[in-house]
């Protein structure tokens, strides 16, 4: 395993976004943190580092609060082959009810799971003591949970991945998974519905995630920094020369986004300025529905006023090491380009480079913002990072009511909700909002409001201290 580097955040920066009571509540729960935490090491093992994947997203500034709490708090990730990453694309899309075309996982491929995660396991096992607490994130970290367990620390396993009624598909994955999460003291799920069908209630708990609202992805720019971004980035049309812009690094550094080196626009050319944009940001994963959503969009035109583009913004995939979201990506790029000319003008889409991460996230971040209306049209989805980040930054957001994504918007006041199945309905709601933008701001204003009571890093961290004192009990 790797080890990851975080450096301590501050609890005042989380403050800066909260009222007096959620500040007292915070700090009498830090004081709870530290008695219960002091003398332990927690450790974090998520499957990769990479932006862009979600337990990722979710973990760092947690791991960066504990450590500004003066606790040990570390994070490892996994050392993995592709083959063994092909083998988590596909329980992941299991437990999400979705068969992909891989067939099922047998003898060969459980031989290459346990074998890697062997190899990882001899990092962090003979470092462990048995006060330590070690979260594992995601079906590929399941597999360390026996090692874990024989160095007497407790394991909380924290899938973020879930659907209900996922039929044949998740009930293969769970049972790949079922002998290592026999070794797990408390089983972590996103909606009660996502328990694992033999995880007993009481060996399970609810945690939802939350945005780190200090981030490059989700700092405040204000809409001429935004706009200034999304420019440079190529993503959005309009000549250079712009000013170069400051962005934070993670360990607090200010640097300039100088734009993209490579160009990320594949599909539609760049977005022509002046245009009103429906946003999806995402990754190549069919269960983002961009096909979807590439169709609905193309057929309900005529809903849409005459100046709304589509765009979709993705990471560039890295084709050796994920060749299904590389093959993923140029279906939807075949799709655009046999698009009628009229239409084809109004569809961008964008992949823009993980080289280096905060830049990635800076752009997503900017795109977000001028966008005038987010959309997020997944066919399952357990929690949708991409919805709270854009409900955070005000806007206005329709999203298909699935999963988690019906805890996080209360359809007509925070956000539209609509089904997915039901493409007239997206582009119905899509255009309400941007025909009437004042309705759009109240929405957007609303939107931000429920992030900050439910989705910021206080609330995870309250609720995921209680879990640890409930697994460590
Ligand atoms: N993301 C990113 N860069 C991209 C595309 C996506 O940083 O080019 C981020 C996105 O902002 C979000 C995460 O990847 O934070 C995706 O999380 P989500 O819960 O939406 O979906 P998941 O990928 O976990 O299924």
């Amino acid at each position: 395993m790797r080890s990851i580097d975080v450096a301590p955040l501050p609890l005042s920066d989380l403050e800066s976004h909260l009222d007096e009571v959620a500040i007292r509540r915070l700090h009498t729960g830090m004081e709870a943190a530290r008695a219960l935490l002091e003398g332990r090491t927690v450790w974090t093992v998520t499957p990769s580092a990479a932006v862009g994947a979600g337990p990722a997203e979710t973990v760092s500034h947690l791991v960066g609060y504990a450590r500004g709490l003066g606790l040990d708090a570390r994070w490892l990730v996994l050392d993995a082959p592709a083959e063994f990453t092909q083998i988590a694309a596909r329980l992941h899309a299991g437990i999400h009810g979705d068969r992909g075309d891989g067939g099922k996982l047998g003898d060969k491929q459980r031989d290459i799971y346990e074998h890697v995660l062997a190899s990882n396991a001899e990092n962090i096992v003979e470092e462990l003591r048995e006060d330590d607490v070690v979260i594992l994130h995601d079906p590929p970290t399941a597999g360390l949970a026996r090692a874990i367990k024989t160095t007497g620390a407790t394991v909380v396993w924290r899938c973020h991945a879930g659907t209900q009624g996922g039929g044949e598909a998740a009930d293969h994955a769970w049972a790949f998974l079922d002998r290592y999460l026999e070794d797990v003291d408390l089983t972590v799920v996103s909606r009660p519905e996502y328990r694992p069908p033999y995880i007993e209630e009481e060996r399970c708990a609810v945690l939802a995630p939350s945005i780190d609202a200090d981030s490059p992805k989700n700092r405040v720019l204000d809409l001429d920094e935004a706009w200034s971004v999304a420019r440079l980035s190529g993503i959005f049309g309009g000549e250079p020369p712009f000013e170069a812009v400051p962005f934070l690094r993670h360990d607090g550094r200010a640097d300039a986004f100088r734009g993209l080196e490579v160009e990320p626009v594949l599909a539609g050319g760049a977005v022509p300025l002046g245009r009103r944009v429906v946003t999806q940001v995402n990754r190549w994963d069919r269960l983002k529905g961009a096909l979807e959503l590439v169709e609905v969009f193309a057929q309900n035109i005529s809903v849409l006023p005459d100046d709304a583009h589509l765009l979709l913004v993705g990471p560039a995939p890295d084709a050796e090491r994920d060749a299904e979201s590389a093959a993923y990506l140029a279906e939807v790029l075949e799709r655009c380009s046999v698009l009628p000319e009229s239409v084809a003008h109004r569809v961008h889409v964008a992949a823009v480079s993980m080289d280096d991460r905060e830049v990635n996230a800076t752009v997503v971040n900017a795109v977000q913002r001028v966008s005038s209306v987010v959309t997020q049209r997944s066919l399952v989805e357990a929690f949708g990072l991409t919805v709270a980040e854009a409900m955070w930054k005000k806007a206005p957001v329709v999203a298909s009511a699935v999963g988690g994504i019906r805890d996080q918007i209360d359809d007509g006041v925070d956000g539209v909700l609509v089904d997915p199945a039901d493409g007239a309905a997206w582009a119905q709601a899509v255009s309400d909002l941007l025909l009437f933008p004042e309705r759009a701001a109240e929405m957007g204003a609303a939107a931000h409001e429920s992030v900050r009571r439910e989705f910021l890093p206080n609330r995870h961290l309250l609720d995921l201290l209680e879990i640890l004192a409930r697994a460590v009990a």
